[in-house]
């Protein structure tokens, strides 16, 4: 169930139907203040809304009476054991304040804390982590450790709640990526504060992405979750960011900034893709519009599957096409083809629309017809795919549903004539045997 209640930490709303806020913690040592801001500052540029920095020592409260003046973005106070930190860490300005209810000495404790941030109108993370539940706990942990998880959070919020505090969000955190999807399941039927998402120590970058998409992606699925931290083992926390957002993007909570769409190459490719859909992903990062953009190895199911993409490319030995939603703009030798791609780009951005010179479309669409006719009997996965959603489509019909669109995209718009400027050579990237094999395949690399 998703959330009903909201929190505002530092003017980012959490919970209540706002966006799915992503953040990050600084791996920094938080007294370091000029490494920390460094830290802040690519975090907050790789898109992340809120930060969190560990305070474990008086030296952090100092910087972090600093670091809330000069972040561009809120601040969490990552507190454990000591609550005087975390009234130290209220009165220096933190936007929220994280804490264990059951590790900062007990219920008077936090009684102190909740009414230092309840004057402050300073929201809190309240969570618990599979690693430390209370002792009372334990014999049930060991019976249902999700129910322990499930149970220990409802036990917090009813402390808080039973000391007149209820501006905060809960976390329940676990290394289990089927006990983190179970509980927060469960606690969200049991509580409608907002829920903090996350999968303890995930790992590194490769499988705790892939933990993190798992369980925080099947969570978010379901509209359980308000706010993200993806935990990786690398200093740069800025890829944590990158990984919420494909997370986010994935779903269609969020949007920012470009999607790549590639197909995956097979023995029909008969140009180097792989170094192509590293140029158009390296030029793309400097883009914040959410365009779309499909790489397709060749041309012989047409523009098929990707025909919803706002623009896309595909190749041949010599030539390749270019395409906004499923129709043809016009074909370019290979090898200039990402040039001519953002040439394209960039001019649609520019007027706001899509622009085509008919002439060089109808060329396009010829070349593309004359490859779908030379392949005609090739049974292609996006042909078998066509194939069955052409079935769906009858079944639906016969079963006498709506008229369906299948999802396909609306065409491309526009039809001035114009005059295409000459893209000027990118710098290549270079990929070498070992990141991109050509050995065994279709063509060769200069
Ligand atoms: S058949 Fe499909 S997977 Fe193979 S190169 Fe062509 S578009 Fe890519």
């Amino acid at each position: 169930m998703p959330s009903k209640r909201q929190i505002n930490v530092g003017g980012v709303l959490i919970g209540g139907g706002a966006p799915v806020a992503v953040q990050s913690m600084t791996k920094t040592e938080t007294a370091d203040l000029q490494a920390t801001m460094n830290q802040i500052r690519r975090i907050a540029d790789a898109g992340a809304d809120v930060v969190r920095v560990a305070v474990p020592r008086d030296k952090d409260i100092d910087a972090l009476k600093q670091i809330v003046v000069d972040s561009p973005i809120p601040v969490i106070a990552d507190i454990h054991f000591n609550h005087t930190l975390a009234l130290k860490a209220i009165d220096a300005g933190a936007h929220c304040i994280r804490l264990n209810p059951g590790n900062i000495g007990g219920p008077e404790k936090v009684k102190e804390v909740a009414d230092r941030a309840k004057a402050a109108g300073v929201p809190m993370r309240i969570g618990v982590n599979s690693g430390s539940l209370p002792k009372h706990l334990h014999e049930l942990e060991r019976e249902d450790s999700v129910e322990a998880l499930v149970r220990a959070a409802v036990e917090f919020v009813e402390l808080m709640e039973s000391l007149d505090f209820e501006d905060f969000k809960v976390s329940i955190k676990s290394t289990s990526v089927p006990n983190t999807i179970a509980s927060n399941r469960r606690l969200s039927q049991r509580i409608d504060y907002p829920l903090h998402l996350g999968i303890t120590e995930a790992g590194t970058r490769w499988t705790g992405s892939l933990k993190s998409a798992v369980g925080l992606g099947t969570l978010l699925a379901d509209g359980i979750g308000d706010t993200i931290r993806i935990s990786l083992s690398t200093f740069h926390a800025e890829e944590e960011v990158k990984v919420a957002w494909e997370i986010l993007k994935a779903l269609k909570l969020r949007q920012k900034g470009p999607e790549l769409i590639a197909c995956p190459t097979c023995g029909r490719l008969q140009f180097d893709m792989d170094t192509v859909v590293a140029d158009i992903e390296r030029r793309l990062e400097r883009y914040e519009d959410p365009v779309e953009v499909a790489v397709l190895g060749c041309a012989v199911n047409g523009i098929g599957e990707a025909s919803h993409a706002d623009f896309g490319i595909t190749g041949a030995k010599d030539e390749g096409l270019i395409f906004a939603h499923g129709k043809p703009l016009r074909k370019v030798p290979t090898d200039r083809l990402v040039d001519e791609l953002f040439v394209e780009i960039d001019k649609t951005l520019e007027a706001g629309r899509t622009l085509v010179d008919e002439r060089k479309a109808a060329e396009g669409a010829d070349w593309l017809q004359r490859i779908e006719d030379e392949n005609a009997g090739e049974l292609t996965p996006e042909r078998l795919a066509a194939m069955e959603k052409a079935q769906a489509r009858a079944e639906a019909e016969a079963a006498g549903a709506p008229e369906w669109d299948g999802g396909e995209g609306n065409g491309a718009g526009g039809g001035q004539v114009l005059e295409l400027p000459v893209a000027a050579p990118a710098e290549r990237t270079r990929l070498n045997e070992d990141a991109s094999p050509t050995v065994g395949r279709r063509f060769k690399r200069g």
